[in-house]
């Protein structure tokens, strides 16, 4: 039978994974008395233009999955017991107030995701501020796109993942890719760099791994885990000394570059390489290519951020970019690939411990102000900064929180050091998840709120691009699900908020958002759903008559003055040094066939079928070292814990480095022995590098 034959229904709608958030049709037939779903992508779609993956293609499964939660849940005597609404909600209020009236209204947290819609991540910020009155509100995002975030901030005074859209990509000369396997986390963008390459474009990737990615390289520069840095300040050095520097560009449009350039000038490329890992002929080789191309990209992900010095190793690529006048120029620029499908929108809009909505700061009484007005307070009454997610389980375990709401996220998988998150979040008083599944944070839960999937939740989106996109509705949600919106305000209703949350439609809230962000960092106020309803819209966008802005930094960058800002150069330093005990440097990261901490992923029975459990990535020869066998189970084990896991023998991997992926729970969480020390300035902790053992497990 062809696709499409037999078609009863096409829900025009857009995949939940990734940043790219490709488009396509959902068609839905009619086998006999069972339903069939086959995705289509949408040729029209102006970002991933007519492709999706292997997720995209299988999203819709967790969304008719039998394991959905459909009604309120309540833990009685450790069983699950379903309850309804008006009593769940009013539960939950009573806990709350209870405990805040013992305890201070910050004992609650609040703890969102970067997967929730604009509307919602808005929403919920103003939830914990104005209907919690708590400062205790941070998100998942804080383990994905911090350390960029702060980087680009401080840079260029604007936080949007990339500088340019992705159509410009193909006429680049020169492309540099750090820690960012983009064939794997956002395969349809790859077509960008093909023709790019088949253009004539150089293009470097720095990995410690060969992957798909590296595949499409002129050049790999296989990395140590953790010193990136090193090249690019060793690639800085050559740069300068070759007469690569633009220039009129550092003084027109920078500052700072000449109190680095000492240091740039005393840069030993033989310690460069010793220390990165990577030949001086190689650091050489890159900079050139990059340094006299007439255009070029830098792009960051997670490899080079996911890191305790990730916010000071962004800033020495951002270095780059400055030095040689790359950015604010078409087919020139820096971006940060943004992880999760709302990581660009989910981090604008006030659900991080720092932030107010429209990227405005939390601590500057300005943007307080402002915000306080648009939502009807006293800027005295509005929350100070709160602390980081993995800092919140640390207030949790030290019982200054005693409570906490997780919307749209699994903490327990997904932060680093997870069997102390996991006994942390077993001395909360009260923990309510609203989610679609019982995760691994949700099993631990006093309470379980049903919520909405893509097909069936409106909303937008913010792409990595800076792209706003329209997700309308295609479905009811089923039973007694509500959208998370909704739940926001019947939640901050039953908590005695009269005005301030009656919206109707995410459309309301959306309008209210637009007001927020007037002026902000991240504007909206000009998009409007109307305009979204014909094509996704870049912000800044001041009004609705502007067009939107698909490239930064053309004239100015976003600091006063105008100008973007060089950082001193700093040597890498990994937290974690090999020992006798921990031979091996591991690495973490993600997988085509899953999405986070796999709590939709892992409940696509297609997805399960190509890619079922976590594998660790060890060369023949390491795992000979260790009498480990191809395809068996080994435990792994760090200074704060273990976990198990299938041994895949891959000759792409450093022999010192091992690789997993973090998309399991429970023992398989390879969460169980990462380091959770912390970024200074962000608050990224430390997922990419950390010293561990290995030992066969005697069953196969
Ligand atoms: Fe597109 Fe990303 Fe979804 Fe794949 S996971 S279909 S690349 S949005």
């Amino acid at each position: 039978k062809q696709l499409g034959e037999g078609t009863e229904k096409v829900m025009k709608t857009q995949c939940p994974y990734c940043s790219v958030q490709c488009s396509m049709d959902l068609l839905e037939e009619k086998i006999v008395t069972r339903k069939r779903f086959k995705a289509k992508p949408n040729k029209k779609d102006p970002t991933s233009q007519g492709l999706m993956c292997i997720k995209g293609a299988n999203a819709h499964q967790h969304v008719f999955h039998g394991e959905r939660i459909t009604h309120p849940l309540l833990k009685i005597d450790g069983e699950f017991v379903r309850i309804p609404w008006e009593l769940a909600l009013e539960f939950i209020a009573h806990q709350f107030k209870t405990l805040q009236e013992q305890y201070g209204t910050d004992t609650v947290g609040v703890y969102g995701g970067g997967s929730l819609t604009n509307e919602e991540s808005y929403l919920l910020g103003k939830f914990a501020r104005v209907a919690l009155k708590t400062k205790y509100i941070d998100y998942n995002g804080r383990f994905c796109m911090s350390a960029a975030a702060t980087a680009m901030n401080a840079a260029f005074g604007i936080d949007r993942g990339l500088s340019n859209s992705l159509s410009e990509i193909p006429d680049s000369k020169c492309i540099i890719l750090v820690g960012t396997n983009i064939a794997e986390c956002q395969p349809t963008i790859l077509p960008y760099f093909r023709k790019a390459k088949k253009n004539g474009a150089f293009i470097i990737v720095i990995d410690p791994r060969e992957t798909a990615t590296s595949k499409l390289a002129d050049l790999h520069l296989q990395v140590k885990p953790g010193m990136d840095a090193y090249i690019s300040n060793g690639m800085l050095k050559v740069i300068m000394d070759e007469g690569y520097l633009d220039k009129e560009f550092i003084q027109n449009r920078t500052n700072y570059f000449e109190e680095i350039k000492e240091q740039i000038d005393s840069i030993d490329l033989l310690e460069t390489a010793k220390e990165s890992g990577v030949s001086v002929e190689q650091i050489v080789e890159a900079a050139r290519q990059y340094g006299k191309a007439a255009s070029g990209f830098i792009f960051t992900a997670r490899g080079v951020e996911q890191h305790a010095h990730g916010y000071e190793n962004v800033r020495q690529f951002i270095n780059l970019v400055l030095a040689t006048g790359k950015i604010g120029k078409y087919a020139s620029g820096y971006g940060a690939i943004t992880g999760q499908g709302n990581g660009q929108g989910g981090r604008e809009h006030g659900q991080k411990a720092d932030q107010l909505p429209g990227y405005r700061s939390i601590e500057n009484e300005k943007d307080r102000s402002y915000i306080a007005k648009v939502w009807g307070m006293e800027e005295s009454e509005l929350p100070r900064k709160g602390v980081s997610a993995y800092e919140m389980m640390e207030k949790i375990d030290a019982g200054e929180i005693s409570s906490l709401f997780v919307m749209a996220s699994n903490p327990v998988v997904s932060n680093p050091n997870s069997i102390f998150v996991e006994r942390a979040l077993q001395k909360l008083q009260f923990l309510v998840v609203a989610d679609m599944f019982v995760s691994e944070t949700a099993r631990m839960a006093d309470l379980i709120l049903p919520s909405s999937t893509y097909l069936e939740n409106e909303g937008t989106m913010t792409n990595l691009e800076g792209r706003v996109i329209l997700r309308e509705a295609k479905r009811k949600p089923p039973n007694e699900v509500k959208h998370d919106w909704q739940i926001l305000c019947e939640l901050a209703n039953a908590l005695g908020c009269d005005t301030g949350f009656t919206y109707k439609s995410a459309e309301d809230i959306f309008n209210e958002l637009r007001v927020a962000s007037k002026g902000g960092r991240a504007d909206y106020s000009g998009i409007t759903y109307n305009r979204l309803r014909e094509e996704g819209i870049f912000w800044p966008c001041p009004k609705v008559s502007h067009p939107g802005t698909s490239r930064l930094f053309d004239d100015t960058f976003a600091h006063e003055d105008g100008k973007a800002l060089f950082y001193p150069l700093k040597k890498p330093l990994l937290m974690e040094i090999v020992t006798d005990k921990y031979p091996l440097y591991l690495t973490t990261g993600r997988i085509m066939e899953h999405y986070l901490s796999g709590t939709q992923t892992r409940r696509s029975p297609d997805l399960m079928k190509r890619y079922s459990e976590p594998l660790l990535e060890i060369h023949p020869e390491t795992a000979a070292k260790y009498g480990i066998e191809d395809n068996t189970l080994l435990q792994l084990q760090s200074e704060r814990g273990s976990m198990i896991i299938r041994s895949k023998y891959s000759d792409k991997i450093r022999r010192d480095t091992i690789f997993a992926p973090f998309h399991w729970g429970d023992s398989q969480s390879i969460n169980r022995v990462t380091d959770p020390t912390l970024d200074p300035f962000c608050k990224m902790p430390e997922f990419k590098v950390c010293a561990v053992n290995i030992l066969p497990l005697l069953e196969k």
